[in-house]
């Protein structure tokens, strides 16, 4: 039997690197706490994979690019009434959606809490370890111009499969030229069926035409990306111009804020 000087480098070996460190600590415990040797192993064998979790966690946090701190702990929902806490809790709660590879949209005016509510979903389904991949949609089309540019736009859209959930933030400000929509249109297309997409827009569905060059390949891209697909509607406010017009409020040490200076300042 192998001696316990060789046990860290065993564990080691085995790229069992929690375990490796907390072997001694946690046997002198045992020892103490009078642990059955099946009890000390799980305690080590759950210390090593809490701890590869979190740092999955951490690495799909990093990866994904999406804002931080808009979570659903930040989001205030009694800010809007049209937006059901307990449809975004389910959607962020239960992946099965994901796992279905639907898609998920939030249309609405600016400022609204789309890009909130669609990176808060996100950071839930990390903690699922769901890998995520968060995409101004202007700057995602740039890049697979330049990938097609150079022949690589398959090779491109591959590497994107390894995330389940891509998010497209602000679709309706894509500039509507050939090349531009033509690559977000393969985009969809390449990911139909087989992975999500999460996309934020000012823009509904009637006005998508603006998006895509042709009717056709708006039709084709609306027909597949609704086909699976959760639908939110937010009407409401500005959340953004509500809190500037209650800061001005706030600073304005009691006075309240004439009609005038609030519009002013909603407007610059
Ligand atoms: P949109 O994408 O609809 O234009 P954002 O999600 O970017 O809007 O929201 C604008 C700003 O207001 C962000 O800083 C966001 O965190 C904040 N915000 C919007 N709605 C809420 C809300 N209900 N609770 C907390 N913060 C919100
Ligand atoms: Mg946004």
């Amino acid at each position: 039997m192998a001696s316990s000087e060789i046990l860290p480098v065993l564990l080691r070996q085995l790229r069992l690197s929690t375990m490796a460190q907390l072997w001694e600590p946690f046997l002198t415990r045992a020892e103490e706490e009078r642990w059955s040797s099946t009890q000390y192993l799980s305690a080590l064998c759950e210390q090593e994979l809490n701890e590869r979790h979190s740092r999955r966690i951490a690495r799909y946090t990093k990866e994904s690019r999406l804002p931080v701190g808009k979570t659903l702990a930040t989001f205030d929902f009694s800010q809007t009434q049209t937006i059901r806490r307990e449809r975004i809790d389910a959607l962020a709660q239960n992946s099965d959606w994901v796992k279905r590879a639907e898609n998920l949209l939030f249309f609405g005016p600016s400022g609204v809490g789309k890009t909130h509510l669609a990176a808060a979903i996100s950071h839930s389904l990390i903690e699922q370890s769901i890998r995520v991949r968060h995409f101004t949609t202007t700057a995602l089309v740039q890049k697979m111009q330049q990938a097609r540019a150079d022949l690589q736009i398959e090779k491109f859209l591959g590497k994107l499969d390894k995330y389940s959930v891509i998010v497209l933030d602000d679709l309706g400000y894509v500039k509507k030229t050939d090349a531009e929509t033509h690559v977000l249109f393969e985009l969809i297309a390449h990911r139909y069926e087989t992975g999500s997409i999460i996309i934020t827009s000012n823009q509904p569905f009637g006005e998508w035409d603006k998006i895509f060059a042709d009717p056709s390949m708006t039709v084709a891209a609306i027909d597949r990306v609704v086909h699976h697909a959760t639908i939110i509607e937010i009407q409401a406010e500005s959340y953004r111009k509500r809190q500037a017009i209650s800061n001005n409020i706030n600073t304005s040490f009691g006075q309240k804020a004439s009609p005038k200076s609030m519009t002013a300042m909603i407007k610059r």
